[in-house]
This record gives C-alpha cells, structure tokens and sequence, in this order.
C-alpha cells in the first residue's frame, strides 16, 4: 500500500493524449527516479511466481520495467518488439488495435521449449497488445506463468480479457 502510493505519486495524467478524449498515464517520472525505479521492481517481484525462468518485456516501456525486473531476479529477459527492428530469423504475431492492426517480433529461439516466462509491460488497458505477446510466446515453446503490469486501468476490462482467454489456460494477471 506504501508502495503504491509512492509510486502513484511519480505517475502523472495527461488530458487529450494522444488523442481528444484520451487520458494518458506518463510513467517516465517512476522511471527517473531511483527510488521509483527500485519501488516499481519491488511492486512487481512482490507478486512475481518464484518458478518464472525468463522475462518477457513488451516495446518499448515493458523492456524498462521488464529488464529492471529481470535484473533484480537475476533472470533473463527478451525483449517482444515491434516488427522490423530484430534481425532474422524471427517470429511474429498480428493484433488488432483501434484502427488497424500491429505485429509483434521475438527471436526464433529466444525461449527454450517449456520455459517459464512471466510478461511484464508498464500498463494493462484493454488487454489486446499482452494477449499478442502471449500468443506469441507460446507459439515459441513457452509456458506462460502469467501477466505483470505496473499500471491497470480498470473498465476497460483487459485483466478479462487475458485471464479469460481460452489459448492461454487462464493464466494470472498481477
Ligand atoms: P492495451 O493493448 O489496450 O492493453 O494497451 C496497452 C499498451 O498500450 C501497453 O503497451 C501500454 O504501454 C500502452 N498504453 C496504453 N495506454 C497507455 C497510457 O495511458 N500510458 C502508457 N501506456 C499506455
């Protein structure tokens, strides 16, 4: 509880970002804080499943708190990117946003057959672009032991979305 409201502090709301409408929650002030940056690894690991093997961090703000994570844990971690930023041989993944559509790269290999990989990105909205990347890294042999986000806007109904999700085996959302 101490926790969160410290880390509250550092989070801050911008109206009509990126769009009219749309209230964007800028984390870059927990990221630039060394207390905030070592707070945001405790909130996290204080939930962490004690078998995770290998962190996966989401582009771009997911390698932050996924990296910072891993690092604490002395884990590994591999980053899920945007496509066309990793050299082959890669596997990819297509979602859907708003409008349109974006896909996802990992290395081929990046994840050993039966790895336990935790995903870890800075905020959960509608749960479309973490339900990407877990598809993505079970296609890659992974065995997802759940989702992990510093920030969850509630309403959007995200966390439904993941635990809910019939490929993924009902895995949790911290
Ligand atoms: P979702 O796919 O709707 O759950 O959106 C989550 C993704 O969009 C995450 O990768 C976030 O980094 C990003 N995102 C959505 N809204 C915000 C926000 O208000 N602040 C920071 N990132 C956001």
């Amino acid at each position: 509880e101490e926790l969160r409201e410290r880390i509250g502090q550092l989070v801050r709301s911008v109206p009509d970002f990126p769009q009219p409408g749309i209230v964007f929650r800028d984390l870059s002030g927990v990221f630039a804080d060394a207390d905030g940056l070592q707070d945001m690894a405790s909130a996290i690991i204080a939930e962490v499943p004690s078998e995770v093997e290998l962190i996966a961090g989401l582009d771009a703000r997911g390698f932050i708190v996924g990296a910072t994570v891993a690092a604490r844990l002395g884990v590994g971690f591999v980053p899920v990117r945007k496509a066309g930023k990793l050299p082959p041989p890669t596997r990819s993944q297509t979602y859907d946003l708003e409008y349109g559509t974006a896909t996802f790269e990992v290395r081929d290999n990046a994840v050993k057959a039966g790895q336990r990989v935790l995903i870890v990105d800075d905020l959960l909205a509608t749960g479309g672009t973490a339900r990407a990347a877990g598809s993505l890294l079970r296609q890659c042999g992974a065995q997802l032991l759940g989702y992990s986000f510093l920030v969850e806007l509630t309403g959007l109904a995200g966390r439904e979305s993941l635990v809910d999700d019939p490929d993924a085996g009902g895995v949790p959302v911290h």
